[in-house]
């Protein structure tokens, strides 16, 4: 079992950020699609918080060793998780021990968000907490109860309005096939339909992959589950846009190494047009409709 400093994941997009860790594994651990702290990178990971100092230390380390000028991504689970104070002191204890850091981010947990006051938000925010990545995964209530996701859609829609509110860029995953055959259709309008509402700064999508270490592997091996085709995945990704309200003006990407497209907008509500024309060229591609659907089991 790794220790809590010994970090597992982050987002592709802080590939090149200084990693402080905070906490370690996470205090839910429940996902039925999830298997990053089940073994999935060939060991697990308890939920632990840091001692203060001991992450105070690691920054003066990355003080010492002339680490400026980077991004920093607390790392962990869910930091979010631990009480406000303690995060603001660390957030504070970057920013004046490293200079010109270019954001300061983490992942956040929709319910740690919740329990934390719109006061205690904006000090995070004021404090130097330029953005946080959460896991929607999908809008879809049914979708998010058969995966264990521990979160419904209207406690998302309340945590990232209030983040937003706070001044904290917020961006959200998307998780590609998540409903399986069965459930596409609820997915992709009830996905629409939250993003809708939170109007997040950011959402980006990935493709689920399922590992042996995932609990879903058993439903996969027993068909209960079925993964989508890399055409299905791409119309998912497709109708989702299709179906956003007029209101949505957020990046879009999807930067992840399971995804059958690379397209990207600075900004749907220009770009929707251009991206739905480009995923319907795909669809109707030869090659991609004979694409054999991979199932990365490692990544
Ligand atoms: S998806 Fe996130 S919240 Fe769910 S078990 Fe994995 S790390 Fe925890």
């Amino acid at each position: 079992m790794l220790p809590p400093e010994q970090i597992i994941i982050r987002p592709p997009v802080e590939a090149y950020s200084l990693l402080i860790a905070v906490t370690g594994g996470c205090s839910w651990n429940k996902c039925r699609f999830c298997g990053t702290y089940k073994g999935m990178y060939g060991t697990t990971q308890e939920y632990a918080i840091r001692p203060l100092e001991d992450v105070k230390k690691d920054i003066d380390q990355a003080a010492k060793h002339n680490y400026h000028g980077f991004p920093v991504f607390l790392a962990g689970g869910n930091p979010t998780s631990a009480p406000t104070d303690y995060l603001v002191e660390i957030v504070k204890y970057v920013r004046v021990k490293l200079r010109n850091v270019q954001h300061v981010s983490c992942y956040a947990k929709a319910l740690d968000i919740l329990r934390k006051t719109d006061e205690e938000l904006k000090k995070l925010a004021e404090t130097g907490l330029d953005i946080v990545y959460m896991g929607l995964e999908s809008g879809s209530n049914t979708v998010l109860r058969l995966m264990k996701k521990g979160t419904n859609a209207k406690s998302f829609i309340k945590a990232g309005k209030r983040l937003l509110n706070a001044g904290i860029k917020l961006s959200l995953y998307i998780i590609l096939g998540l409903g399986g055959h069965k459930y596409t259709e609820e997915h992709v309008i009830e996905t629409a339909r939250v993003l809708t509402e939170i109007n997040p700064t950011i959402f980006r999508f990935r493709t689920l992959n399922i590992s042996p270490s995932i609990p879903l592997w058993e439903d996969l091996k027993s068909g209960e589950f079925t993964l989508l085709s890399p055409v299905e995945n791409l119309k998912e990704e497709r109708d989702i846009i299709a179906n956003l309200g007029e209101n949505v003006t957020s990046q879009v990407f999807n930067d992840h190494v399971s995804n059958y497209c690379s397209i990207e907008s600075a900004n749907i509500k220009i770009d929707r047009e251009m991206f739905i024309t480009t995923l319907d060229s795909y669809m109707n591609d030869p090659r991609i409709k004979q694409m054999p659907r991979k199932n990365l089991t490692r990544m």
